[in-house]
C-alpha cells in the first residue's frame, strides 16, 4: 500500500504521516529531508545554487539515507547524522531552491521510488509531488493545507522550542516565499493531485485530522 501526502510546509504532514505509517505497520519517508540533506551538501560544497550541473552533480553522489522508526528517524548525509543540521531556515530555503533543478529531482524521484517500492508492506510518503509524479497510482493520496498564519505558528511554536526562530514574521516571510517557490516552479510544483483528498488542517486539532484519514485508508483497503 502506498500512502501520498502532499501540501505546503507547516500542514501537519510529517507528524500524521508519522502516525499513519505507525497506525498501519508501514515505512515512513519524509521526502523533504532528501532534499534537505542535498542542499546542505551543496551549502557545505560551497557550490552556487545558480550552478546547476553542479548542484546536480553533489546531490547525485551524496548517499542520503533515512533509517530508524519514524518517530526517531535519523537522516544520515554519507554516513553522517545531519537529523538536527537539516532543520534550520537555512537549509530550508535552500531545500526549495535545490528542488527546482529538474536534474535533482530526477535523482530523488528515482531514489523515493526504489524505496517506496521495497518496503514489505507499503509506504507513507510525504512531500510535494508525490501523488502527482512519484506515485501518481498511490493507493491513498492526500493533500493537507492550512492558512499562511495556522502553518507559520506552527512552525514559529517548533522552532522556538528548538532555540531557532527569529520571530513569528520572518517564519510567517519564509513559509510564504518557500511556498510561492514551490508551486511556482516548473518541473513538479506543489499541486493537488488527482482524486487526492484535500484537508484544511488550519482548525482542526491533530486528532480530528487522524481520524479523517484513518477513515480514508480503511474505506480505501
Ligand atoms: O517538507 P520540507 O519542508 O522538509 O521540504 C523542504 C523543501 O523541499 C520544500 O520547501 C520543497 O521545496 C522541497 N520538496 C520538494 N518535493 C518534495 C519534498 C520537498 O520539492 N517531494
Amino acid at each position: 500500500m502506498i500512502i501520498a501526502i502532499d501540501g505546503p510546509s507547516g500542514a501537519g504532514k510529517s507528524t500524521l504521516g508519522k502516525m499513519l505509517a505507525k497506525e498501519f505497520g508501514l515505512l515512513y519517508l519524509d521526502t523533504g529531508a532528501m532534499y534537505r540533506a542535498a542542499a546542505l551538501a551543496v551549502l557545505r560544497a560551497r557550490v552556487p545554487f545558480e550552478d546547476s550541473e553542479k548542484v546536480a552533480e553533489i546531490a547525485a553522489n551524496s548517499k542520503i539515507d533515512l533509517t530508524g522508526e519514524p518517530s526517531s528517524m535519523k537522516v544520515l548525509l554519507d554516513g553522517e547524522d545531519i537529523s538536527s543540521e537539516i532543520r534550520t531556515p537555512e537549509v530550508a530555503t535552500a531545500a526549495s531552491v535545490v528542488s527546482a533543478i529538474p536534474a535533482v529531482r530526477r535523482i530523488m524521484v528515482e531514489h523515493q521510488r526504489t524505496i517506496g517500492n521495497s518496503a514489505p508492506n507499503g509506504c507513507v510518503l510525504e512531500g510535494r509531488d508525490i501523488g502527482s509524479v512519484v506515485f501518481p497510482d498511490a493507493d491513498i493520496k492526500f493533500f493537507l493545507t492550512a492558512t499562511p498564519e495556522a502553518r507559520a505558528r506552527r512552525r514559529f511554536a517548533e522552532d522556538s522550542a528548538k532555540g531557532l526562530a527569529a520571530s513569528y514574521d520572518y517564519t510567517l516571510r519564509e513559509i510564504n516565499d518557500r511556498d510561492a517557490r514551490d508551486v511556482s516552479r516548473p518541473d513538479s510544483p506543489l499541486t493537488i493531485a488527482d482524486g487526492a483528498t484535500v484537508i484544511d488542517t488550519s482548525g482542526l486539532d491533530l486528532n480530528e485530522v487522524f481520524q479523517t484519514m484513518l477513515e480514508n485508508v480503511r474505506t480505501a483497503r
